[in-house]
């Protein structure tokens, strides 16, 4: 039988980080050999908040970056697929399509642009960054796959597709499958502030790639318990992002227990709780850490991957696109005027 398909993916706008890993990257892992998977490299996402010449020249590295990332975590390049979203045409006509499909109402509900707009200093709603949503359906549904593992920000999102495949379908005839979201464990990290989701572009993230120094100095300025000014204060263990980060990566559960207790107690002090957050973070990344250093020393081995991927995701777009203007009786209107969807413009 055929395997189901995954499409997930992140942004081009910087490095993978431990929000990453939990939210969507651990269950990207985990499923790669049961699913068919596509990662995809979301840079028209990216142009919705971020389109400046420099921003688009900076993408090349971040892209390298989230492949080497995504490796390094775990994924197996003989069985996943990474592509760039913008070398992939046929996903902007899908997205003509699919505006058809939703009422900017029920996009304009939905929080999560409102918050994107904010974290990018727009005063009003760009149109594209409307479309978000949209441009994501068309992404999930042009390689039609049945499940999207992604962070909680993210799960309305998936929503909308799972709308828009109705309508398409309901409208058409049966082309798109209507797929799941998936959660991940944490469905939202907090960052090291303790104030925000962790992300890329807050200055609130633990990278991947950091080195174990970097982790360390980070976890020493994290946020903990305002209310605690002295070690023997009795301290708050629940929303604390110390304690979060212990329940999530230090598998010595005991040793987490025993810090809560006395945290609770008023006997023990934050440097503890840290230092033995640093070392249980550093362990969780040494073997990402090697991976990567593997990954990073085979020259040209992530660009062979982003072209051959690239190159499947346009083949299985090309398919999709079809069979989406067929449904629609757009090619019956094409043959009308002899044209096929392969005709070259500069022909005569
Ligand atoms: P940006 O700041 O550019 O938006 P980001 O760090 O939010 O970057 P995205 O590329 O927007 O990362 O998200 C990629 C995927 O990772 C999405 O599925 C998103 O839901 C998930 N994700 C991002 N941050 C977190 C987090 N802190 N906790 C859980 N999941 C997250
Ligand atoms: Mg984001």
């Amino acid at each position: 039988m055929k395997k189901k398909r995954i499409l997930t993916g992140d942004r081009p706008t910087g490095k993978l980080h431990l929000g990453h890993y939990v939210g969507t990257l651990a269950n990207r892992v985990r499923l790669q050999y049961e699913y068919e998977s596509f990662f995809i490299i979301a840079d028209l996402h990216m142009l919705t908040t971020r389109n400046a010449p420099e921003d688009i020249a900076q993408s090349a590295e971040n892209i390298r970056d989230l492949v080497l990332d995504s490796l390094a975590a775990g994924i197996d390049p003989a069985v996943a697929t990474f592509y760039i979203q913008s070398a992939v045409p046929e996903v902007c006509e899908l997205y003509t399509f699919f505006q058809n499909l939703v009422t900017v109402p029920r996009l304009e509900r939905l929080p999560s642009l409102k918050e994107m707009a904010r974290d990018a200093n727009k005063e009003e709603m760009p149109f594209g960054l409307l479309g978000y949503p949209v441009l994501q359906a068309a992404d999930i549904l042009c390689v039609r796959a049945h499940l999207v593992p992604v962070g909680k920000d993210n799960i309305a999102h998936v929503e909308i597709t799972r709308e828009i495949a109705r309508r398409f379908n309901n409208l058409y005839g049966e082309v798109f499958p209507i797929p799941e979201g998936l959660i991940g464990e944490v469905p939202t990290l907090v960052g090291i502030d303790g104030q925000a989701k962790m992300s890329k572009s807050l200055g609130n993230a633990i990278f991947l790639s950091d080195d174990a120094q970097t982790v360390r100095k980070k976890v020493f300025s994290m946020y903990t318990d305002p209310a605690r000014i002295r070690a023997d204060i009795p301290g708050r263990v629940e929303g604390n992002p110390v304690f979060i980060y212990h329940d999530t990566f230090n598998p010595n559960k005991e040793e987490v227990e025993d810090l809560k207790t006395r945290y609770r107690q008023g006997r023990v002090g934050d440097w503890e709780v840290k230092e033995k957050l640093a070392r249980a973070l550093n362990q969780f990344l040494e073997p990402i850490r090697e991976r990567r250093a593997f990954y990073e020393n085979q020259p040209g081995f992530i660009e062979e991957i982003i072209y051959k991927g690239t190159l499947r995701v346009r083949e299985e777009a090309k398919a999709t696109l079809q069979a989406a203007r067929k449904a629609m009786g757009l090619t019956r209107v094409w043959d009308k005027f002899k044209l096929t969807s392969s005709d070259q413009r500069d022909s005569h």
